[in-house]
C-alpha cells in the first residue's frame, strides 16, 4: 500500500525521535530520507535536532537534489542519499546517523565484518568500512561507491554509519542491529575477544536466510562475513592464537632448544 506524503512525512519524524533517543546523534547530526516517486526524495532539512522535528520542517528535493519545496535548506549530507538511491533502484529510504559504538569501531578503522551473531549473519552478513571523506563533499561518497551495490549497512570512516531499505523502518532497523551488534563485539573484546564463527556453521546460516526470506545483499561476498579459519579465532582458528612473551623469556626459551639439541 503506498503511503502519503503526510504519511511519510510522520514516519521520518517518528524514526527522527527513535535516532535522537537512542543517542546516536548529538545537535542537528544525522539525516533520514524517503524515496516518495521517481521524481522526488523526502528529506530531513539542515540545523534541526532529529528528535523534535516537525512535520512541515521536512524539505522535498529533486533527484539532483535541488530544493522543490520547504522552509529549510537541505543538508550537506543529501548527496550521499541521492547515491544511494541513483545505484539501487530497491532502496526506498536511508537513514544516516552517528551511533556510538559502531562509529567507535569506524574511527579506529575496523569494519563489523566478523562472524558472531547468527541474527547479523543472516540480516547484514556484514558491515564494511568505507574509507573516510570530507562530509559536504564528493569526497564523501567516492570511498563508497563500490560498497553501495553488495551492502545494506556501512560504517564511514572517522564519521558514521549509513544504513538503507525497502522502507525507512527496515532501513532503522538495519542500524539498531549494527549498533547492537557493535556493542555486544566491544563487550567480547573487553572480555578477551570474540570465539568467531567456524566456516561451516557460517555457511549454514547463508544458505537459511532464503527459509527466513531474508535478501541480504553481501551474500556470497567473500570475507563477508569473516570466519574464524579467515581470521585465526575462535574454535576453528585456535592453532594460530597469537601470545606474547617477555624478552627475558624468549631468550630462556631459545637457550632451553639449544641445550635440548646440544648446542648451548
Ligand atoms: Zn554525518
Amino acid at each position: 500500500m503506498v503511503k502519503t506524503e503526510r504519511e511519510y512525512r510522520e514516519d521520518i519524524c517518528q524514526i527522527g525521535r527513535l535516532v535522537f533517543q537512542k543517542g546516536w546523534v548529538a545537535a542537528n547530526d544525522g539525516n533520514i530520507t524517503i524515496r516518495l516517486d521517481t521524481e522526488r526524495i523526502l528529506a530531513t532539512p539542515t540545523g534541526v535536532s532529529k528528535g523534535m522535528m516537525q512535520c512541515d520542517d521536512l524539505i522535498v528535493v529533486d533527484m539532483k537534489g535541488n530544493k522543490i519545496s520547504g522552509r529549510a535548506e537541505r543538508t550537506s549530507e543529501i548527496a550521499m542519499h541521492l547515491t544511494v538511491y541513483e545505484m539501487r533502484p530497491d532502496i526506498k529510504a536511508v537513514v544516516h546517523a552517528h551511533p556510538p559504538v559502531a562509529t567507535g569501531f569506524a574511527t579506529a578503522g575496523k569494519p563489523l565484518n566478523l562472524a558472531l551473531l547468527p541474527e547479523v549473519v543472516i540480516g547484514l552478513g556484514c558491515v564494511p568500512l568505507a574509507d573516510y571523506g570530507l562530509p559536504g563533499t564528493p569526497a564523501l561518497t567516492e570511498p563508497m561507491l563500490p560498497l553501495i551495490p553488495k551492502y545494506d549497512a556501512l560504517l564511514m570512516a572517522n564519521h558514521g554509519a549509513v544504513c538503507y531499505g525497502e522502507d525507512v523502518f527496515k532501513a532503522y532497523f538495519r542500524m539498531e542491529t549494527m549498533e547492537h551488534f557493535a556493542r555486544i563485539q566491544l563487550v567480547a573484546e573487553l572480555l578477551g575477544g570474540p570465539n568467531v564463527l567456524p566456516r561451516q556453521e557460517v555457511d549454514k546460516l547463508l544458505d537459511s536466510r532464503t527459509r527466513y526470506g531474508v535478501k541480504a545483499r553481501s551474500s556470497g561476498e567473500p570475507g563477508c562475513p569473516a570466519a574464524a579459519e579467515d581470521v585465526g579465532r575462535g574454535e576453528a582458528g585456535r592453532g594460530e592464537d597469537k601470545f606474547y612473551v617477555t624478552r627475558a623469556e624468549l631468550i630462556a626459551l631459545v637457550d632451553e632448544a639449544l641445550k635440548a639439541r646440544g648446542m648451548a
